[in-house]
């Protein structure tokens, strides 16, 4: 069995010592307790600070690894879709965060999980949310969840993280699907198998801070609904409907009331309101609109999803034959 440890790397040089020491010791568990081969690909995602040279001074402990080097910085979706690429001769694959939120040693959960539950898929994910990120937060992925799982015929699971393991053929069906614009965490969903999740709460970062902040992430959740749910146009044009109802009335309202009461409406206050309610309604539908064409433009070029710089052996593989 072979498994790769896929490790997506922006702006970490003060982790990666840290982190090779950790991997250095979990993969020696792992070769010792089940007999897998262990290599690292390493995907540096376009980083400015000097993570690239760190990595290559790096020591694995005769552990092949590898580094993908992007030609600018892609994003980590981009660089675990480029990691899930390049790992094509494994057999099983684990992705991580290279600052240590995802401590390495709980691979070992993971692949006693894997061997308990014969699953294709097993995640990490987030117990007891809101005592870490706040009402707001949790309150915005509650919404998030809903939203995106509203009636779709596939789960993307609440709470799940980047943190996970996933089989040869889960591998392929992620590499299958062709779309340049990645949310890994709903195409982990989509293409379906058995999954299943293990609670962790994941310790604060050591090093630097989040590449996410709170705008960042309510952008990605945009985006992420609009890439994977048709559900706000629907909501939209239901809501459209519900008002051209209420407004016929209220017309045929005003035009009894004019006719039998014979009392004049008036209210410029009022009318105005109206105009710029609607007006602003129609903003916003337009906008969500065209969202949904922005996107079908962009996969529509049918760019890469990702510029490969450099592909860079740091450490070959071992010859076992020789020892
Ligand atoms: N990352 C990346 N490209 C980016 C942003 C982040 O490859 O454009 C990597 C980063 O180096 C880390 C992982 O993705 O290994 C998670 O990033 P971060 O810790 O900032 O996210 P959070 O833990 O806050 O979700
Ligand atoms: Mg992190």
């Amino acid at each position: 069995m072979k498994l790769s440890i896929i490790i997506p790397i922006y702006n970490e040089a003060e982790s990666l010592p840290k982190l090779a020491e950790r991997l250095r010791h979990v993969a020696a568990r792992i070769q010792s307790e089940k007999g897998f081969s262990v290599d690292f690909i390493f995907i540096d995602d376009g980083s400015s600070d000097d993570s690239a040279a760190c990595l290559k001074t790096l020591d694995f402990a005769g552990h092949s690894a590898r580094l993908l080097s992007f030609s600018r910085n892609f994003g980590k979706e981009a660089a675990l879709s480029a990691g899930i690429d390049a790992a094509k001769d494994a057999d099983i694959m684990i992705m991580m965060d290279a600052d240590l939120q995802h401590p390495p040693e709980l691979v070992i959960d993971l692949l006693d999980k894997w061997e308990e539950e014969n699953v294709d898929c097993v995640y990490f994910y987030k117990e007891r949310r809101h005592e870490a990120e706040g009402f707001l937060k949790t309150a915005f992925a509650k919404g998030f969840y809903w939203v995106i799982n509203r009636r779709a015929r596939f789960r993307i699971t609440e709470n799940a993280g980047d943190y996970r393991l996933i089989t040869r053929r889960f591998a392929d069906a992620l590499i299958s699907l062709p779309e340049t614009e990645r949310f890994m965490k709903g195409l982990y969903g989509w293409v379906g198998f058995e999954q299943c999740g293990i609670p962790l709460t994941p310790p604060p970062r050591e090093h630097g801070r989040t590449n996410f902040n709170f705008v960042q992430l309510l952008m990605m959740s945009f985006d992420a609904i609009t890439s994977f749910t048709t559900t706000p146009l629907r909501l939209m044009a239901l809501f459209g409907m519900a008002i051209a109802g209420l407004s016929t009335l209220y017309g045929v309202y005003i035009i009894l009331e004019r006719l039998f009461v014979g009392q004049e409406e008036s209210g410029l206050a009022s009318t105005l309101t109206l105009i710029a309610f609607f007006g602003g309604l129609q903003m916003i539908y337009l906008g969500l609109v065209g969202e949904y064409i922005g996107k079908a433009v962009l996969e529509a070029k049918r760019r890469p999803g990702y510029i490969l710089a450099e592909n860079r052996i740091l450490q070959p593989e071992a010859d076992y034959t020789s020892s």
